[in-house]
């Protein structure tokens, strides 16, 4: 069997090991893609660090990754309107395709759905195969850069498009990668305000980058104090929560206006407690959100950087697949923003 290059969780213990593992199989319905670039993310971060959650999630041994593009270089028999050397990307969340969510088309509610790189081989790999249903044609117009942090893309459009933002006051908590990224959305879809904050000095300089009205160091400044200074009256109308900070969470219920809306990407610890008062008085909407929608988001992502918006910022740091170690040093230092690790 021929053999490929890929990063792969190969022991139960913190660390990658680049390894040489089969090329996957080409089912039927599936497609081999070759990998040009792929993108770090928060998860690979965990899996790396081997942090509970990874124990209990990521079968060993395992290929990672899950943000990527690259050229189709086998289809199964039964693909048709996939073409060979064509670019592409891919939706990370492989649906079951039964369950009544996926049955009315609303696939990112699938109750059994796997992860690539996280259930399933990922893409930090020469060769990735994945159903010809997660296939993403690419506009080969947009740079293969920006194709391969579509996946995170698409988490801050489905949080950012959740709500109606036009001529609205935004309050993004945690600027981290998706939440700068989700600033630059919602002022590409008409948002007045755009206040984000965080803790760490570089991430908010990355956020005053993509253009907010406010980068805010929440240890430092108060967003009553922001309010005031923008003549703000009744609160945000929308709060983006993209941190996983109960303190964030917290610091964004007290500055909501009766009757905004709340989107929430970030991963709330479990046991993690609200003064719930505040949601029933001034009602509040709260609404989880998990993944992207399929392939809505991915149209939007597509139609948004067509017509002008701009997310290259972002990436912040290249590297080549083989300085991994350093690559992921530097993405759990908080210190960076999407980082690409090419594979050609
Ligand atoms: P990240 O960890 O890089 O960014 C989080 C940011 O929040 C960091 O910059 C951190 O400094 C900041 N932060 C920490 N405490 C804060 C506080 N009290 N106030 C304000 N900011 C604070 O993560 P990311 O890759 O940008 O992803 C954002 C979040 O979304 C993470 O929690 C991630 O796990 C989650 N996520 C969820 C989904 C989903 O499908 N629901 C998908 C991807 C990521
Ligand atoms: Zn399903």
């Amino acid at each position: 069997m021929a053999k490929m290059k890929a990063l792969v969780k190969k022991y139960s213990k913190p660390g990658l090991w680049l390894d040489e593992v089969d090329i996957p199989e080409v089912g039927v319905n599936d497609v081999l893609i070759k990998i040009k670039k792929t993108s770090i993310c928060g998860t690979d971060i965990h899996i790396y660090n081997w942090d509970d959650w990874a124990k209990k999630t990521i079968p060993v041994p395992m290929v990672t990754g899950h943000e990527y593009v690259g050229t189709v270089e086998a289809i199964g028999s039964n693909v048709q309107d996939v073409k060979i050397g064509e670019l592409v990307s891919g939706e990370g969340h492989i649906v079951c395709g039964h369950c009544r969510n996926c049955r009315a088309g609303r696939r990112h509610l699938c109750r059994n759905a796997k992860g690539v790189g996280v259930n399933r081989p990922g893409c930090f790999a020469e060769y990735l195969c994945i159903p010809v249903s997660n296939v993403w044609h690419c506009d080969p117009n947009i740079p293969t850069d920006i194709f391969s942090i579509f996946d995170p893309f698409g988490n801050a459009t489905h949080t950012a498009l959740s709500f109606d933002v036009l001529g609205e006051d935004v309050l993004i908590t945690g600027a981290g990668p998706i939440g700068v990224m989700t600033a630059a959305i919602v002022k590409h879809a008409g948002a007045r305000y755009v206040v984000i904050t965080d803790l760490n000095p570089y991430r908010l300089e990355l956020a005053q980058k993509m253009g907010v009205t406010r980068a805010v160091n929440i240890s430092k400044e108060n967003l009553n104090d922001v309010m005031k200074e923008l003549d703000m009256k009744e609160g945000f109308d929308v709060g983006l929560e993209m941190s996983g900070s109960i303190k964030a969470f917290e610091s964004m219920l007290s500055v909501m206006c009766h009757g905004g809306k709340i989107a929430l990407l970030g991963i709330l610890p479990a046991s993690a407690a609200i003064n719930w008062e505040i949601v029933v008085f001034n009602g509040l909407t709260l609404k989880g959100i998990y993944g992207r929608e399929m392939f809505e988001t991915w149209y939007k992502m597509t139609s948004m950087i067509q017509t002008g918006l701009d997310i290259s910022s972002i990436i912040t740091h290249r590297f080549n697949y083989t300085e991994f170690v350093e690559a992921f040093k530097l993405m759990a230092s908080g210190n960076s923003g999407k980082i690409i690790l090419n594979w050609e």
